[in-house]
């Protein structure tokens, strides 16, 4: 995903939460490990985009935080649950969830039991939680 398309999606999501309300002091935006995401360009233009927003509509956010969220898989036929850490897949797998996501199942499979008949629980899209 495109960082800058992003920052502003997250900055609209502030702005109209402030419109409709809301007393938006810090956001939190929440990005999945499996999100392809440099977090620095994002950091960088969410900044910029804050700002402007501050200078142009008068809206301000005292702060703003990037988390990433792990991610997290499940197998649909024994159940078990496992992290990319634990899970010996590499860089390659990474490269193939963000370029053609339908891939990882016919190339990966369950740790434990082999399956690939498994979900992706965690770790993909992008949350915005404000206080
Ligand atoms: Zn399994």
């Amino acid at each position: 995903m495109h960082e800058w398309a992003l920052a502003e999606a997250v900055t609209r999501t502030v702005e109209e939460l402030v419109l409709s309300g809301r007393d938006v002091k810090s956001v939190e935006v929440v990005l999945g490990e499996l999100q392809a995401v440099d977090e620095e360009v994002f950091r960088t233009a969410l900044e910029e985009l804050l700002s402007s927003l501050r200078a142009e509509k008068g809206i301000s956010v005292e702060s703003f935080t990037i988390t990433r969220e792990k991610a997290l898989f499940r197998c649909n036929v024994c159940g078990s649950t496992w992290t990319l850490d634990e899970w010996s897949v590499g860089e390659e797998f990474r490269e193939a969830i963000h370029f053609v996501p339908e891939v990882v199942h016919s190339h990966y499979s369950c740790p434990k039991c082999g399956s690939r008949d498994f979900e992706i629980v965690k770790g993909r899209g992008v949350q915005v939680r404000v206080r």
